[in-house]
């Protein structure tokens, strides 16, 4: 570990600081020891991350020191940084953002610039330099030793990196890149194809043939909503690879279940393959039997309903209210008591679906399961991240307050694990009983003994590391989801036929999709013709969930109103809603969508 000293402690200084601490997040092989300065007092009533340490001429070089020299004035700097060499100092270099190296440039050692520089063919760069965050490096340059390339920078084909150099995680290495002795490419790196030459004790971490370095799907459509990625995760698969634990299970598991329950308040979690699988173990702990019959919101996904089936039960659905477009209470309580009368005895549960991330209006329902001993299954695959104002209760987490809650963490939800699901509970026995059954249902004994059907249904450890990492960014996912739908309803909610989902007092939800409604005949086009004109111009949009109780699959289910739901899905469309969305895309598929009635973009 190098410690790496900032020579200059003023605005630049502090500067170069944020910049190298991105870096040192990212590379780790050098640490910010603090400022050398002339002038500490300068210091004083800055308070820094990192101390003052010494005067650059009086500081006592160590083996493992290097640095840069942040000084804003050109003679000063020259001065200071012949006096640190004469003394056998070794340099870094911070390449500063929307600088543009011409084609051939070389670069000796001390130049400071930053993130997001370009350097042109050719180039040649000196020992120590640092291309900071998103730097391009383009072919047949050559990157002097101990340099560092950091995060998400491009280094085009036919490069040559000396000794030592640090390629930053996601980088993108260009073919016939030559690479010096101990040369480090770590993983998530997409390099282009096979490096003409890595010198001993280079290290190429996994990865090298990862195509497309972030979001890695085609990058020229916009996608429903595609999976979002941060650039922790490559890291965070990287440690879980080399701690062993492939599987089975390991410690990554038990920590997105505890950081899980954190983020929600709830008391136990079973990370699941999916939220499919945690509906149907749900329903299972729940006691469902064959026969039983099981409400359910009809306004939602197959994926909902499906576990009934599986479990043998049989689904009676339930339409949504135009407020919130979720579960309608009235009809919940006329469903109860109008399968009492039909059968006798209340439905055994309820799948409350938190529509495309709104909270269902929680107080009234849950008091209704209450009453007639029908068991609360929140299914909130769509809803990490929302709130429910309960009129009596506060501010509650959607998914936690039923008997058993499920999330999914599938590519197109708000987090992903690549493909998961929790199951979240406050009984310790059901969270038992699930993981039981989540784990092929193995009786404690030495031999493997078996009295219960179980199933294979535990997440992986790796994805579990995954779903970690993307853990972390959720609170601003649910914010930039948040900020789509605002951008579109400011940008269509004017025009004529088009209405926002609503959003009622009791609900903050994620806006995991954004969705409308349009009236061909006011805005001049059919919903399924603006999905057309956004199809033509290769950007994806769909129509809303199609009620339950339409589907083929469910023909005949007892189903309680209908005509909300319905209407809904006649109209209704999910615009684009990936929390990676630019404000470019965004402009894009406004323009897209107001000319397609007619209006002028
Ligand atoms: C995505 C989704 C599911 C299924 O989640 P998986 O993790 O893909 O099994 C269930 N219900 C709703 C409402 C969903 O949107």
């Amino acid at each position: 570990m190098k410690k790496l000293y900032i020579v200059g402690a003023g605005g630049f200084g502090r500067e170069v600081f944020t910049w190298a601490s991105h870096c040192a997040a990212h590379q780790r092989d050098w640490v910010i020891a603090g400022f050398l300065d002339d002038h500490p007092e300068a210091l004083t009533d800055k308070p820094t991350p990192v101390p003052w340490i010494d005067r650059p001429g009086t500081f006592p070089l160590a083996e493992d020191a290097v640095f840069i020299v942040a000084i804003g004035n050109p003679a000063i700097r020259r001065q200071i940084h012949c006096l640190l060499r004469d003394r056998g100092a070794r340099f870094v270099n911070v390449i500063h953002p929307t600088v543009v190296l011409g084609v051939g440039v070389e670069l000796g050692c001390g130049i400071v610039l930053a993130p997001h520089a370009v350097v042109s063919a050719h180039a040649r760069l000196g020992d120590g330099t640092v291309l900071n965050l998103q730097a391009t490096v383009q072919h047949d340059a050559v990157v002097g030793p101990w340099s560092q390339v950091s995060c998400h920078a491009d280094i085009g084909g036919g490069a040559i990196l000396g000794a030592e150099v640090l390629v930053g995680t996601r980088a993108s290495v260009g073919p016939r890149v030559r690479v010096g002795d101990g040369v480090r490419i770590p993983p998530a790196t997409h390099v282009d194809a096979d490096l003409a030459s890595a010198g001993p004790g280079s290290q190429l971490s996994g990865w090298g043939q990862f195509r497309k370095p972030q979001n890695c799907m085609d990058p020229t459509r916009i996608y429903l909503s595609p999976p979002h990625l941060e650039g922790n995760e490559g890291a965070a698969l990287q440690a879980v690879l080399e701690s062993g634990w492939i599987a089975p299970a390991g410690p990554a598991l038990g920590d997105f279940e505890q950081e899980f329950c954190r983020l929600t308040g709830v008391k136990h979690a079973v990370a699941l393959t999916s939220c499919t699988a945690a509906i149907h173990l749900a329903l299972l702990v729940a006691g469902v039997q064959p026969g039983d019959e099981v409400l359910c919101s009809s306004f939602s996904f197959a994926a909902s309903a499906n576990p009934i089936r599986m479990v043998g039960a049989e689904p009676v659905f339930i339409d949504s209210e135009e407020s919130s477009w979720n579960l309608d209470p009235a009809l919940l309580e006329e469903a109860i008591e109008g399968r009492i009368r039909a059968t006798g005895r209340p439905p055994k549960a309820l799948v409350l679906v938190h529509i495309f991330g709104q909270s269902a209006d929680l107080d009234p329902i849950s008091a209704l399961c209450e009453r007639h001993g029908v068991i609360l299954i929140e299914d909130a695959a769509e809803a990490l991240g929302a709130v429910y104002h309960s009129r009596e209760r506060g501010d509650l987490v959607p998914g936690t307050i039923g008997r058993i809650g499920t999330f999914s963490f599938n590519g197109n939800k708000i987090i992903t694990s690549s493909g998961g699901g929790m199951l979240v509970t406050a009984d310790p026995d059901l969270a038992a009983r699930a993981l039981f059954l989540a784990t092929q249902a193995r009786d404690p004994a030495p031999h493997y003994q078996h009295s219960t059907l179980g199933f294979n249904y535990r997440l992986s450890n790796v994805l579990a590391a995954l779903g970690r990492a993307q853990l972390t960014h959720l609170p601003r996912r649910v914010a930039a989801r948040r900020a789509i739908f605002d951008t579109y309803q400011r940008g269509l909610g004017s025009l004529p036929g088009i209405a926002f989902m609503p959003e009622p007092a009791w609900s903050r939800g994620t806006r995991w999709l954004s969705c409308l409604t349009v009236d061909p005949q006011a805005f001049g086009a059919s919903r399924d013709q603006v999905c057309q004109a956004l199809a033509s111009e290769n950007i994806e949009a769909r129509p809303v969930w199609k009620p339950l109780h339409l589907q083929p699959l469910f023909a005949g289910c007892p189903t309680f109103g209908g005509a909300v739901s319905e209407a809904i899905f006649q109209n209704g469309l999910c615009l684009p809603s990936g929390s990676n969305l630019t404000p470019a895309h965004l402009e894009r598929i406004l323009r897209i969508f107001r000319r397609s009635g007619g209006h002028p973009s």
